[in-house]
């Protein structure tokens, strides 16, 4: 097997490493989240090191190391850094969204996932939506690749196409009057539509959407997130213990990280706890 290999990537995070190294947290295109060390990045001399900075999208060419791996070329595909961090209220949504991106990217690998955090990159430099709409829409949607997709038409529970009177996260999203669960948030039909569009990608509808409606929607959004994140902890410990017993053989020790077809095997049986 080759030690080095070239893909496309995101940077989600950088840490500064001794003198002049930094260590990357990228999203890549065909080899989910990767960890490497760039050398000498922070040195002006640095051919590369401007193009490594945070949200911008790079081809990179990577050699597996034995501790770390270690970046070795560097091409800009697309310098959303410059522009992404120029401006206070793009670099906090973009840190928001590569953010959920590397929570989402953590333990599944998915070039679909990529392609929705390059576009929603893409979308805030270029400023053509309002950014909160842009964070909600790829929050959503990143949800939904991850299997996890919201219902804001119907019933979540009952398939009820209406009126839906309020918002469960444990549910799936939207739930009629019959269904709902007490103490549950009931936005308005307007905030329902948002939501829908974002999900959909519907930009005509959405860029027209209230103040309110987009407060409301962000807020259930967030809810929405934060739900699924913490479940996605807990049913991995779960599924951790059942593989391991499933296989008849001792739990690794420490924490025990699925890869390759243990990973593909969690993923199934992720959903059968969850
Ligand atoms: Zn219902």
């Amino acid at each position: 097997m080759s030690r080095t290999y070239r893909d496309e990537a995101v940077v989600l995070r950088t840490h500064d490493l001794g003198e002049a190294d930094r260590i990357l947290t990228l999203l890549t295109r065909e080899h989910g989240q990767v960890r490497a060390v760039a050398k000498g990045v922070r040195r002006t001399s640095s051919r590369f090191g401007a193009r490594l900075e945070p949200f911008g999208v790079v081809d990179v060419q990577i050699h597996l190391g034995r501790s770390l791996d270690i970046v070795t070329q560097v091409d800009t595909l697309a310098p959303h850094g410059r522009e992404l961090m120029a401006d206070y209220s793009l670099f906090t949504t973009a840190t928001a969204i590569v953010e959920t991106a590397a929570r989402l990217t953590e333990e599944e690998d998915s070039s679909q996932q990529y392609l929705l955090l390059t576009g929603a990159l893409a979308a805030l430099a270029r400023r053509r939506h309002a950014p909160t709409l842009v964070l909600d829409s790829y929050i959503l949607r990143a949800l939904a690749v991850a299997g996890w997709a919201p219902s804001f038409s119907e019933c979540a529970l009952c398939g009820n196409g209406g009126p839906l009177r309020a918002f469960s996260a444990p549910m799936g999203g939207a739930v009629c009057g019959d269904c709902r669960p007490p103490g549950s948030a009931a936005p308005t039909p307007e905030t329902f539509e948002l939501l829908g569009a974002l999900l959909a990608g519907d930009w005509a509808l959405a860029d027209t959407s209230h103040e309110r409606s987009r407060k409301e929607s962000s807020g259930l959004v967030a809810v929405f997130l934060q739900w699924h994140l913490e479940r996605q902890l807990r049913s991995l410990r779960h599924v951790d213990r059942d593989f391991a017993y499933d296989v008849a053989r001792p739990a690794p020790p420490g924490t025990y990280v699925p890869t390759g077809a243990a990973a593909a095997h969690s993923a199934q049986a992720r959903e059968i706890v969850a």
